[in-house]
């Protein structure tokens, strides 16, 4: 899929680049990239003029009968000395006096083809050419030429056409008088304008007329208005660019490529670059691809043809663009460091791009202990590691992509492949990677779980993070591959109308607590209570925590739940001491919270602005067997203790709390569970392990909490069993504070057995 999704990608930025370039093309804005360009052609080779064409200027403006004069008596020279063809331009005609005029004129009508007069005539609209400087009214019945150029916005002039819009020749055409007409030449830029033999007419003449026998002359004026920018030689008289052209026909070249052709091939030829989904080949057509268009810049200039090389260029720039971010952000944003993986910002990305009907599932691998065993690697050997992970994850399909993040975490997407066949799946590929990776010639073991999440109906990121939370849900011993839809046939309720719910009700700050007490079972007194988390919903239904805590994991707020049930125990500790009553309070605390030191934070800040001394604070952990590094968790549990704050093993003796907890952890207090609380009365195997409980917990110096104790016969069972304390709903039913304050007041002094007794 990624191959897929990528050449996707570049198929967008291949797209956006042509249509971009189409409509640049329809500007001028890339005009002077083409003009460097050309200049850039016109210097890679340099052809003379044939010399067939020759250039007399005369100054035009300042005496404007001598000019004439002048102008009359060249014709005539040219005449007596055998130019074959006379060009005059009009415009110097005007200036003499009537007598001088006629002259010429008359000449002019005697040699028709001979000689021929040019002036330029003004595009509608067009202001720049002075029209009144002529009186076209003298030169009916001749054949006249037009003079006119077409420049663009920087007074550059590129091609001359065949016959201009007034119908009339154009003088570039007529002096090339070849045979084959073309309806337009593109100037050859690499035609050298110096080569042009040229005779200024100002200049006291005495053997070059002989230069011009069998030539044709072109006589005409010098002014700057009108002069003209090309390539080779900077501004020009207008005429030069006409005899540039005619040069150009006389060569045969200056065909000219249609503006949009080259982009259009180019185009076609990009798209189909970025079809490749092999690098190699890919970087190989580019490659090709420059190069193709860097040799037509010499080709095109060797062969005369004028070509727009500007929009294929800047199609190409815009590609090279669009991919270069898109690299950027792929290596640097969305890589993961070490690995050199795509992280989950990747795979998110990744997500959003795949076509939902086609029911990719998501499936994460977390590594376990790998703290410990990066202690003793070096980043090479961390590096080579993760690899040797990553590589057996893509055993069964090496174009797989696996991504990697946080840390500990790969995973990868997946087809659904019905709900059997993806377990079975994803624990064959748990057994194939679980295999120890030889590391700088050892052993090193990897244990993982898995989870994955095939749920269509959710969003791709929903699937990403619940499939993190059921690879850490999952237990290595007990269920290393964990599928979000076990979680909802499970008992755990998964809810995902409650999601949205539950975050609402976090930021809202509508999560309560309830208060449970815990009495001295040998004196009966009240001696300390416990929070328990209480979410009333909009409709004023209770959702018990046992639902929503589970899915605040799922969404990682947990530590946002603790904030908000800390912060109420807090302000119920110095409610009740400002009543007299000095107890302290326990709260719950996930297992999965003492993996970093966030939690220490959270509650060394709190305490201190509280003012509440911190062993009037009982942590009760709970679900301590997904307790995954002992070391780490404990140094976490050490920095609270050594604030003052003590801890309790909630649920004793069920699955989820066992003896390496106590062995390996600093706790204060066992809390045994209400499974054989409950059933201590009936059941002969329940007082045995309560019994073992309490020995284990007074050879190891650890006080007892019994929960969940239903009867009066529990109550003084467990009292002479030597448990120490007790709590449950023959005691008293979790409460809220201004309940319990009444409570504890109306029991105050008295022996609470008793007076329920
Ligand atoms: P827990 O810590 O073992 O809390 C005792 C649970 O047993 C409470 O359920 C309490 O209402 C119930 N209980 C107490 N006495 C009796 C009894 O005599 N009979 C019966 N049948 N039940 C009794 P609750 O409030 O529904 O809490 C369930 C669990 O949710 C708690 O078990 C605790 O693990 C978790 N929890 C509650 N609040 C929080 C919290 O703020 N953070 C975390 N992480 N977990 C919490
Ligand atoms: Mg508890
Ligand atoms: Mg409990």
């Amino acid at each position: 899929m990624s191959a897929n999704s990528f050449s996707g990608e570049r198929s967008r930025h291949a797209s956006i680049a042509i249509a971009v370039t189409l409509v640049v093309c329809l500007t001028l804005l890339l005009k002077p990239l083409d003009f460097t360009i050309s200049a850039f052609q016109s210097k890679l080779f340099d052809r003379d003029a044939s010399g067939e064409i020759v250039l007399l200027s005369v100054a035009a403006g300042a005496d404007a009968d001598k000019t004439a004069r002048t102008l009359n008596s060249a014709v005539r020279n040219l005449q007596e000395n055998g130019a074959r063809r006379i060009f005059v331009d009009a415009s110097l005609i005007e200036n003499g006096s009537p007598a001088t005029n006629n002259d010429l004129l008359r000449v002019l009508r005697s040699n028709p083809q001979d000689v021929q007069a040019f002036y330029p005539s003004p595009e509608s609209g067009d202001e720049e050419v002075d029209q009144t400087r002529i009186d076209v009214t003298r030169f009916r019945g001749l054949n006249t030429l037009n003079s006119r150029l077409n420049r663009d916005f920087l007074n550059f002039a590129w091609s001359v056409p065949a016959v201009a819009n007034d119908g009339r020749t154009t003088l570039g055409h007529a002096l090339a008088d070849t045979e084959k007409k073309r309806d337009q030449v593109a100037i050859d830029v690499t035609i050298d304008p110096d080569s042009i033999p040229r005779i200024d007419l100002t200049m006291p003449l005495t053997s070059q007329w002989d230069s011009v026998r069998g030539k044709t002359a072109v006589i005409a004026g010098k002014r700057t208005a009108d002069d003209v920018r090309l390539v080779k030689s900077g501004s020009e008289q207008a005429a030069v660019a006409h005899i540039l052209a005619a040069e150009t026909l006389l060569a045969k070249r200056g065909q000219s490529i249609p503006v949009g052709f080259l982009p259009l091939i180019f185009g076609l030829l990009l798209y189909g670059c970025a079809q490749f989904s092999s690098k190699r080949r890919r970087k190989v057509a580019y490659i090709l691809l420059i190069a193709s268009m860097g040799a037509l810049v010499p080709i095109t200039a060797l062969l005369g043809v004028q070509a727009f090389f500007s929009y294929p260029m800047v199609m190409l720039g815009i590609y090279a663009a669009l991919r270069s971010v898109s690299l950027y952000e792929q290596r640097h944003l969305l890589v993961d460091s070490i690995t050199g993986l795509p992280n989950f910002a990747a795979l998110r990305r990744d997500l959003r791009q795949t076509d939902e009907t086609r029911q990719i599932g998501v499936a994460v691998i977390k590594i376990l202990r790998l703290d410990g065993i990066f202690a003793t690697l070096t980043l090479r050997e961390k590096r080579h590691y993760l690899k040797m992970i990553a590589r057996r994850l893509a055993v069964v399909d090496p174009t797989q992509k696996v991504y990697f993040d946080d840390g500990k975490y790969f995973a990868f997407l997946t087809q659904d492949a019905g709900e059997t066949e993806n377990k079975s799946h994803l624990t064959g590929l748990r057994a194939i990677v679980s295999q120890p990776v030889e590391v700088a010639g050892r052993l090193i073991d990897v244990a993982i779980t898995i989870g994955g999440d095939f749920r269509f109906e959710d969003s791709g990121e929903d699937r990403l993070s619940s499939a993190i939370s059921a690879a850490d849900q999952a237990r290595e011993a007990f269920r290393p591959v964990f599928l979000v839809s076990d979680f909802e046939n499970s008992e755990d309720h998964w809810d995902h109308g409650l999601t949205s719910r539950l975050a609402e009700a976090l930021a809202q700050d509508r999560i309560k607590i309830k208060l449970q007490p815990q009495v001295d079972l040998r004196t009966s007194q009240f001696v300390g209570a416990e929070a328990l988390a209480r979410w009333k919903d909009e409709s004023g239904g209770e959702i018990p925590p046992a639902s929503f805590i589970p899915q605040c994991e799922r969404m990682g707020r947990l530590d946002e739940l603790t904030k908000r049930v800390l912060e109420r125990s807090l302000n119920s500790l110095q409610v009740l001491q400002n009543a007299g009553h000095d107890l302290p309070i326990s709260i719950n605390l996930s297992a999965i919270q003492l993996v970093d030191d966030r939690i220490v934070e959270i509650i060394e800040s709190r305490i201190a602005s509280s003012g509440i001394v911190p062993s009037k604070l009982k942590l009760e952990i709970t679900e301590t067997a997904r307790i995954e590094d002992f070391a780490a968790a404990r140094s976490v549990m050490e920095k609270l203790r050594a604030l003052g704050i003590s801890f309790s093993l909630d649920d004793f003796g069920v699955g989820s709390a066992n003896l390496e907890a106590v062995q390996r952890l600093p706790f204060h207090e066992l809390k045994i569970d209400r499974c054989f609380v409950s059933e201590l009365r009936e059941c002969k195997m329940s007082r045995a392990i309560v019994s073992g409980v309490l020995r284990l917990a007074e050879s190891a110096n650890i006080s007892t909490v019994a929960e969940g104790i239903g009867d009066i016969e529990t109550y003084d069972l467990l009292a002479d069993m030597g448990c120490e304390r007790g709590q449950g709903f023959f005691i008293a039913r979790p409460q809220v504070l201004s309940q319990l304050v009444s409570t504890l007041d109306l029991r105050k002094g008295g022996l609470f057995h008793k007076s329920v007794g």
